[in-house]
């Protein structure tokens, strides 16, 4: 886990061990040192503190916003909330939003924002304090705007907090057509997207079910092709770890094993996500959950029972040489950005494992954020214009092959075919589609470049490429 002391100076290497992932994988691609080390380099880094009103008194804040990669505009990245928060980790944040970004065809650069507070020790009123002058910081500096760069949530904040930059934006931007679109991660009355709230769950979901589905990659590793009964470990139970739980049990895994930061618990037989969620909400612990057959005080000690898959939905910094060696799964699919050293993910392989890289595995969020933003844009939700003329056709469709048969349909049958789609469907759509094609994109790269190591390296060729593309087409680089 990441810290800092009191004056926030970094004392950790987050950004060190992504700037040692880019440099090992550079050395497989051909590009000029310069353009590499403009594409590694964090472009802005904006650092400012102030203050709000706190009980009797006055509390100042610091805060952050990093500006990775202006290759593409706007920049787009998540506003962590975290009294661990510190600049370094904010600037690793932000570049593997980056390399995110490219990896899924999303045309942003990356950023990252941080506020320095545990949530937990604000009222609703001092949140809302915070978060809108948080906004009104970046205004001043030009650090927001929906052509600018694009705030959404990331660890300890959601659509509340995204509904209150959003309305600060608009109210000091009045008149600005376009204002809904400086942030995404929005409630859906406030011109969100139906599907955003699960989609980085729902996109880690995805990722795991594709990587298990080559059945040439699973022997190597030692398990059979295929979702279905995989024992599934989940640390974090937030947005990204409910969420790839979720749907990992609809697509047929077994959660066997979930953990929290005050412990962790494990049921070989399965556990049933939904009503440990409810267990947590109502005593406010996951210990205690009576379907559980063995808890752990030391939450860490969950990740190091036996299963197939493991999946850091927490932080950074999880899963280390301290630990590696104690790990049972075969393969680590990273909900979170960062939960695995670069020492512990070369162990890991040595011990014949594999990772589904970050920069990968969640981006199903920013992809769905890519939606909103198209949609804050255009004015008009996905289907509007076309759900009803699509039912339309294909009710004629189902009509004349009917007709011409002799066979009729029965209700579901018909409604099924006829049904025009949704906004939640086309965005479930656009999200999957997006996966499952980076997936196989990634796996080419590895399945074709002698002597490449690990799927997160040839993530990050596959990214450095693309993104040296942006430059050259910039005119900037040759
Ligand atoms: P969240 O705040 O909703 O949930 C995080 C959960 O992790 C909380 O329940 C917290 O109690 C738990 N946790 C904290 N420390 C822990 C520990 N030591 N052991 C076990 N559990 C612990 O945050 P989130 O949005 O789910 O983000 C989690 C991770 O996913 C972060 O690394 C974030 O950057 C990444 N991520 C989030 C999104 C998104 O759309 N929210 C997108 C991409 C990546």
């Amino acid at each position: 886990m990441t810290t800092n002391n009191s004056v926030g100076v970094p004392d950790n290497h987050f950004f060190g061990d992504v700037c040692k992932f880019f440099d090992h994988a550079a050395t497989f691609t051909k590009h000029d040192a310069g353009l590499l080390d403009q594409i590694k380099s964090c472009n802005s880094v904006y650092r400012f503190r102030f203050p709000i009103r706190k009980g009797n008194g006055f509390e100042v804040i610091d805060a952050w916003r990093v500006e990775h990669s202006h290759h593409q505009s706007p920049t787009k990245g998540g506003i962590r909330y975290s009294e661990m928060v510190n600049e370094d980790e904010v600037m690793a944040l932000a570049a593997l939003m980056t390399y995110k970004c490219a990896i899924v065809n999303v045309p942003f650069g990356g950023a990252k924002g941080g506020i320095k507070i545990n949530p937990k020790n604000y009222t609703v009123g001092e949140l809302e304090n915070i978060t809108r002058r948080y906004t009104v910081e970046l205004i001043k500096k030009n650090f927001i705007g929906p052509s600018i760069d694009v705030p959404a949530p990331d660890y300890g904040s959601g659509e509340r907090e995204m509904s209150w930059i959003a309305d600060t934006y608009a109210t000091m931007n009045p008149g600005q057509l376009d204002a809904m679109g400086a942030v995404t991660g929005k409630p859906i009355a406030l011109q969100g997207i139906a599907g955003r709230r699960e989609a980085t769950g729902r996109g880690v979901a995805i990722a795991i079910r594709e990587c298990v589905s080559v059945g040439e990659d699973m022997q190597k590793i030692g398990l059979t092709a295929g979702i279905s009964g995989k024992r599934v470990i989940v640390q974090g139970l937030g947005n990204v770890g409910y969420h790839s739980a979720k749907f990992l049990t609809e697509f047929g895994a077994i959660v066997v094993g979930l953990c929290e930061y005050e412990g962790a618990i494990y049921n070989a037989d399965g556990l049933d996500v939904e009503s440990v969620f409810q267990h947590r909400k109502a005593t406010g612990s996951i210990l205690g959950y009576a379907g559980a057959k063995r808890e752990f005080i030391d939450s860490m000690e969950g990740l190091e029972q036996p299963c197939d898959i493991l999946v850091p939905a927490a932080l950074e910094n999880q899963i280390t040489s301290a630990n590696i060696g104690k790990i049972q799964a075969k393969i680590i699919a990273e909900g979170a950005n960062g939960p695995t050293t670069p020492e512990a993910e070369a162990a890991f392989y040595q011990k014949g494992g594999l990772i589904i890289p970050d920069m990968y595995a969640n981006a199903g969020g920013v992809t769905v954020s890519y939606f909103e933003w198209l949609k804050n844009l255009s004015h008009v939700a996905f289907g509007r214009m076309n759900r009803r003329f699509e039912e339309n056709s294909n009710l004629n469709l189902v009509n004349m092959v009917e007709g011409i048969t002799g066979v009729a349909l029965n209700s579901v049958q018909r409604s099924t075919i006829v049904k025009g789609a949704s906004e939640l469907e086309l965005v479930n759509s656009g999200l999957e589609d997006t996966m499952i094609r980076s997936y196989h994109e990634i796996r080419e790269t590895f399945m074709n470049t002698e002597k490449i190591d690990t799927l997160r390296t040839a993530a990050f060729v596959g990214a450095i490429n693309k993104i040296a593309v942006s430059y050259q087409n910039l005119g900037v680089w040759p």
